[in-house]
């Protein structure tokens, strides 16, 4: 496998909450979309950008800033993954791929893919969904799993809170699901956007149609990004809403089980 080089923001070791078992996380630069409650703005411009450091959002301080994002290679990233594959077989874990959007970048992912494979690593790719067929075809038999984002089924409000189209992202998914692939959904819960009922039957009456999908998580709004917009400068829309609390997120649980499907709290 011809070795490639790509951007990334992060590499998180020892994850619990992006798939099954420990994990080590490649954060992807770069992302076509833009949500407005999105936990990694960092991840959303391509090339790396500057960011405020921490330690200077004071008034009075002096601003110094932090370059977010570097150019790495396949191989050292691997070299990286490799640190701790103790404990993935200990737990059943591995690598999962995230940003940003992994798709953005298919070279660099694919040669990462292929070289987890040769090592025998379980792969996990997470997915916005929002890339050409023809790059899912490339690397859909190297991944494991995919974790598989969907917010919002009416056209119109997706455009307005993602920046893009559901047209794409459907269809990948329907690509996807015919191929047999393991899937994991995703729906990032934000009260009064992905939350209202009309949005909750839509998702589950669509999933309910689908097989292959293993599982649905619905993962609750937070607030923690938020210091993250101050420091690259960019507005936070979100500033009104409130995390939904625990009695919510069951109300929902309930509601998509009501469609067959299996629905877990959390990642
Ligand atoms: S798809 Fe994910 S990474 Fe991209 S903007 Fe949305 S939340 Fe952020």
């Amino acid at each position: 496998m011809k070795e490639t080089k790509g951007i990334i923001f992060d590499i998180k070791r020892f994850a619990i909450h992006d798939g099954p078992g420990i994990r080590t996380t490649i954060f992807f630069k770069g992302c076509p979309l833009k949500c407005w409650w999105c936990a990694n703005p960092e991840g959303q411009k391509t090339d790396p950008e500057k960011i405020i450091s921490p330690f200077q959002l004071e008034e009075n301080d002096e601003c110094v800033k932090d370059i977010i994002g570097e150019e790495i290679s396949s191989q050292q990233v691997i070299d990286e993954i490799l640190k701790d594959r103790v404990f993935y077989e200990e737990s059943s874990g591995g690598v999962t791929f995230s940003g940003g959007e992994p798709l953005m970048q298919p070279e660099f992912l694919h040669s990462l893919l292929e070289l987890s494979k040769q090592e025998s690593i379980h792969t996990i790719l997470d997915t916005s969904g929002y890339a050409p067929q023809a790059i899912l075809e490339k690397i859909v038999d190297s991944v494991d799993l995919f974790l598989y984002d969907i917010k919002l089924l009416g056209n119109e409000e997706h455009m307005k809170y993602t920046g893009v189209s559901t047209e794409l992202i459907l269809q990948n998914l329907s690509f996807l699901v015919e191929r047999e692939q393991n899937i994991i959904i995703r729906i990032p819960i934000i009260p009064g956007i992905t939350d209202t009922s009309e949005n909750l039957a839509l998702i589950g009456s669509y999933l309910s149609e689908l097989k292959s999908i293993s599982r649905v998580d619905i993962l609750p709004y937070n607030e923690m990004s938020k210091a993250k917009y101050t420091r690259l400068e960019k507005p936070y829309e979100l500033n009104n809403i409130v995390p939904p609390i625990d009695e919510r997120m069951n109300e929902i649980k309930e509601k998509l089980e009501q469609f067959g499907l299996q629905v877990k709290i959390g990642g």
